[in-house]
């Protein structure tokens, strides 16, 4: 597990963060939603305490996706960062791809398997489960 603080941002620079406290947990999701709002197959997101967040630089727009959820991204060149759920209460979901060293956030579990894409073949021993039963 890696060191906090975590530190990440988009991918022009304008928007960046930092996580002072280690991640509360580590999960792909393969859910629909995730998937579009990313453009990719699957999801890997690594769970922060919203107090422990600040952003350090810029500001991220929100769009709310479902009732109750909100995605930030970055308004210039359009990466997506986060995900806020009202079923999270006081959690912030940040994407593992936009931090500096994402090698070092290793995930934990699957959720929402049950839409996962038949192709993308995940060789891991990691618990996998239905929707959010889990994270
Ligand atoms: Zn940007
Ligand atoms: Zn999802």
């Amino acid at each position: 597990m890696s060191t906090s603080p975590l530190e990440g941002g988009c991918l022009c620079g304008a928007v960046r963060y930092r996580i002072d406290a280690p991640p509360k947990w580590i999960g792909y999701c393969h859910c629909t939603s995730c998937r579009r709002s990313t453009g990719a197959p699957v999801t890997t997101f690594v769970g922060a305490d919203a107090g422990s967040v600040s952003f350090t630089c810029g500001k991220r727009e929100q769009f709310a996706s479902s009732p109750g959820v909100q995605r930030g991204f970055c308004a210039r060149c359009g990466t997506p960062l986060t995900y806020e759920g009202e079923r999270f209460p006081g959690e912030i979901h940040f994407y593992v791809s936009t931090f500096d060293e994402p090698q070092t956030l290793h995930p934990e579990f699957h959720v929402y398997c049950e839409e996962r894409l038949e192709w993308l073949d995940i060789a891991d021993s990691l618990p996998r489960y239905l929707a959010t039963t889990k994270g």
